[in-house]
């Protein structure tokens, strides 16, 4: 029976009773009192409804209504469709949280989630293990009482959920994380841990590899183009059909010698992170570089220089004259004769910038991001044949990580390019 029509049948119900009130009270006289008593009656009945209602809603039993009829009998089979579709979606939600909390146990990244004040609300089953947490003792501590990081205090209080950190794990020095965090809900935080011991031993054997390979190529290779230059030398082997051949061979060991020394200065750079803090005056740095540009080629463009700082650089000077010179020579070229070639030195909030910009033939954009990847060349057999190893761009990015600065590259083809070095504010002085 539907709501309405219980409440159309109990309405004649109240009807059909005063009727029959007021008929048995008319044949005794006595109207007033039976209706009375009949209301009265209906109150008590429907009182005595509504406490069991009461009674009942205490620990509802969908499978045990105390009444099955009537509007009382509607009011509880609704109550108990609404009870039985609320436990459904409480079974539902609850299942739905225990798969999320069995994936989250099974992710091999620790993660631990943290209210706004820093203090730990829940953590997975790797947390255990890389952080070394133990269940319920360290739920509600702050996390840094109990993982002791300055890296890691110093992302939770700059919001820095942009980069990425790496330290040790905590009690075990041999173990390298990579921690990051990123906000969720109000004002929470999760913070993701992921054990990169093993990534870093295999990039560690890949660098060692070619460093490795590199230093044994070099005594062979400068026994060969030794013996090349000796055989140019030779008077009594001055026939013309050996001439090619020995010079393609001199050309050629001279090529392989300076693609190991470029390997060999990289698997340096790569394997110390530090750089010298010697003063470097940038200025007259540029100047030397400027002159020695010029005399690269006879068509080599014109260079200019604008230095509007007089901040000097601490760093290695060696490793940053090699640098801007790569970068120069690059410069040359790639730029026409009839092109210019400016280097500026300036400040810009607090940081100084150095800017090599040429009106030469430019860089498509899609080759950009990649330059400074070992071997990448735009046209690999023009580079070969000025003598380009493809490690130049390498060997620039690298030199400038160890003394903090950042490398952007701005292209466009046909137009030219500009290399523009930021030092921020630690490496330099006034
Ligand atoms: P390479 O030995 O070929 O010069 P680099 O690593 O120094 O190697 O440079 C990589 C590539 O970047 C070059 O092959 C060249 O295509 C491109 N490139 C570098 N500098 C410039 C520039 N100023 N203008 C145009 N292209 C450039």
């Amino acid at each position: 029976m539907n709501a309405r029509s219980a409440w159309i049948e109990e309405f004649w119900r109240i009807v059909v009773l005063i009727g029959i009130a007021w008929a048995v009270g008319a044949v005794f006289d006595q109207v007033v009192p039976l209706l009375l008593a009949v209301l009265l009656v209906y109150t008590f009945h429907n009182l005595f409804n509504l406490q069991r209602l009461s009674n009942w809603l205490g620990s509802p039993d969908v499978d045990n209504i105390p009444i099955h009829f009537g509007l009382w009998g509607g009011i509880y089979s609704q109550i108990a469709r609404i009870t039985a579709r609320q436990s459904q979606r409480e079974q539902r939600l609850k299942n739905m949280l225990n798969e999320y909390a069995s994936s989250t146990s099974a992710l091999p990244d620790a993660a631990v989630a943290l209210d706004s004040g820093g203090r730990i609300r829940w953590f997975n089953d790797a947390a255990s293990r890389l952080l070394g947490l133990q269940t319920a003792k360290d739920i509600g501590q702050p996390l840094l009482n109990l993982f002791r990081s300055p890296e890691i205090a110093l992302l939770l209080k700059q919001h820095d959920y942009s980069s990425s950190l790496q330290t040790t794990a905590p009690g075990r020095p041999e173990r390298r994380l990579e921690v990051r965090i990123t906000p969720y809900g109000e004002g929470q935080i999760l913070l993701l841990a992921r054990d990169i011991s093993e990534r870093l031993q295999q990039e560690r054997v890949r660098k060692d590899f070619v460093a490795n390979v590199s230093h044994e190529l070099r005594t062979p290779l400068t026994v060969v183009s030794g013996f090349v230059e000796n055989l140019q030398a030779d008077e009594s082997l001055s026939d013309q059909r050996l001439k090619r051949p020995l010079a393609l061979m001199a050309q050629q060991t001279a090529r392989m010698r300076q693609i190991v020394e470029d390997l060999l200065l990289l698997a340096r750079l790569e394997s110390d992170s530090t750089a010298d803090q010697q003063q470097v005056d940038m200025v007259e740095m540029l100047q030397l570089v400027a002159d020695e540009a010029a005399a690269i080629a006879e068509d080599a463009p014109a260079v200019e220089l604008e230095s509007d700082s007089m901040r000097r650089v601490l760093g290695d000077p060696k490793q940053l004259r090699s640098a801007v010179t790569n970068l120069v020579v690059n410069a040359v070229h790639h730029t026409p004769a009839d092109g210019t070639i400016t280097l500026r030195w300036f400040d810009r909030n607090g940081s100084a910038v150095l800017e090599i910009a040429d009106t030469g033939e430019g860089i498509a954009a899609e080759h950009i991001a990649r330059l400074t990847e070992r071997f990448y060349r735009v046209d690999a057999g023009r580079s070969r044949e000025r003598g380009g190893t493809g490690l130049g761009l390498a060997i620039v990015k690298h030199v400038l990580n160890r003394h903090d600065a950042r490398l952007e590259i701005e292209s466009e083809l046909g137009v030219g390019s500009c290399f523009r070095v930021t030092f921020p504010p630690s490496r330099l002085v006034d």
